[in-house]
């Protein structure tokens, strides 16, 4: 469990008033850490197994193929005629095997068996050779000695998945091809982790919800869907406290509701430098919460910490804490940049870096040295293979619709200024993550 004087020490090392990203990203993994005592376990069956994390390895039961079969339709005979001599070998055929329909006995020396793709391979055969490369004629097949190796186009039990050994490992997010592979096990129901409970609630007294008539100076909440998007994406539980007013009071109710229920906290709003000061009193009141100046665009507040629920900071409940930025772009870099690998994490997930791609930047961009920009980009690829990525335009961080508009995070280094027409930059597919 964290203490004070342990958060302290771990930021004290960075200028929290030009944190880089990178910086930011390592303390916040050295912080949320995986849940490993009281593991909660449920058992879960296939369907509902998708997207949850495997809380242990799932061993192989069984052989897959449980048996040697065929990788051809072909003609199954024993590899010891191919060192006979001869630049062509005959063989009569002694019968059929179909998958599902096993031919049982042993050819003879001068005999193969006329096999189908996924057929028990017959007892004293060990080689295939494809339909394709052989001449029949009647009930007997010629191919040449030099077409075909012994052993080839055999598939061999256990070559997927040799019985007892770990076929999924603890950690793993299940996707499609794993639900096949626990059916091709014969395992129907797997043991997974509880999921993650996250709650979430916006600020400010601009703030309306959906349904509410917007009064001169308002405007409507849309963090709080974006969050509870992103979150069902990632397969954690939310919690949705809704709109907090500005006033120590409210959010002071908040925190602590949302301390007790849940195993993070995110809001959104209120932690730039002209914001009350009594959200960093307040916090602070209740844990150990660093108030970063992140050295990125969009998203330059935040605050991260841990909050307890008691009377004092290490009592009561504890939760994780995410403090993001108002702006809704900004919401969403942070959360993909920030906060999605500290999730995964405390769900127990195995790490799973974003995926980075190098494009041509099709046209120049503004970027200033000293600061990650995550720019709102659309890359297509070209006839030559290579990704061409332009801007949406305007990359004011309350633009919503350049999320929607994009296909992609511009990823533009810490280091580097302007870019032309032609440099290489990096991109992040919303692919899979949005
Ligand atoms: P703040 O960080 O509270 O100063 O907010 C920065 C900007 O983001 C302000 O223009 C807010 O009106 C806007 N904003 C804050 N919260 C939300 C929200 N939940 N939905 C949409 N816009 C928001
Ligand atoms: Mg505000």
């Amino acid at each position: 469990m964290t203490t004070s004087k342990e958060f302290s020490a771990c930021v004290a090392h960075y200028d929290p008033d030009a944190l880089p990203v990178e910086a930011a990203q390592e303390i916040v993994r050295q912080w949320a850490m995986p849940r490993t005592r009281d593991v909660q376990v449920e058992r879960v069956g296939l369907h509902d197994a998708l997207g949850r994390v495997l809380a242990e390895d799932v061993v192989s039961p069984i052989d897959v193929p449980a048996y040697d079969n065929s990788a051809m339709d072909g003609y199954a005979f024993s590899g010891e005629v191919l060192s006979r001599g001869g630049s062509t070998v005959g063989l009569s055929i002694a019968g059929t095997a179909l998958a599902g329909r096993p031919f049982e006995s042993t050819p003879g020396a001068d005999q193969c068996v006329r096999i189908m793709t996924g057929a028990l391979i017959p007892p004293g055969c060990d080689t295939v050779v494809p339909q394709e490369l052989v001449t029949r004629e009647g009930e007997t097949i010629r191919f040449s000695s030099t077409a075909i190796r012994a052993g080839q186009n055999r598939r061999l039990s256990g070559e997927d998945l040799a019985k007892g050994k770990p076929a999924l490992l603890a950690g793993r997010v299940v996707r499609a091809s794993d639900l096949g592979l626990l059916a091709s096990l014969g395992i129907g129901e797997v043991p997974v982790r509880k999921r993650l409970t996250v709650a979430f609630f916006s600020t400010g007294d601009e703030l309306r919800s959906v349904g509410e008539t917007l009064s001169p100076g308002s405007l409507y909440d849309s963090n709080r869907y974006t969050l509870f998007a992103m979150l069902k994406r990632l397969g954690v539980e939310t919690v949705d406290l809704g709109i907090v007013r500005d006033d120590r009071a409210s959010l002071e109710k908040a925190l602590r509701r949302a301390t007790e229920n849940a195993d993070v906290v995110i809001s959104s709003g209120g932690v730039s430098v002209g914001d009350a000061d009594f959200t960093r009193e307040l916090m602070n009141s209740l844990g150990d919460v660093a108030f970063w100046k992140i050295a990125m665009r969009p998203g330059r507040p935040l605050a991260f910490g841990r909050l307890w629920s008691g009377e004092r900071a290490g009592t009561g409940e504890s939760a994780l804490f995410f403090g993001l930025p108002g702006n809704p772009v900004a919401v969403m870099a942070t959360f993909y940049f920030i906060v999605r690998e500290a999730l995964l994490a405390m769900s127990g997930a195995t790490r799973q870096p974003l995926t980075v791609i190098r494009a041509i930047a099709a046209e120049p961009m503004k970027k200033r040295a000293g600061r990650t920009e995550f720019q709102r980009g659309i890359s297509t690829r070209d006839d030559d293979g290579r990704f061409r990525v332009v801007t949406t335009g305007p990359q004011g961080s309350g633009v919503l619709s350049s999320m929607s508009e994009a296909n992609c995070f511009l990823v533009l280094e810490h280091a580097r200024g302007d870019i032309d027409a032609g440099d290489e930059v990096e991109i992040v597919p919303f692919d899979g993550l949005i």
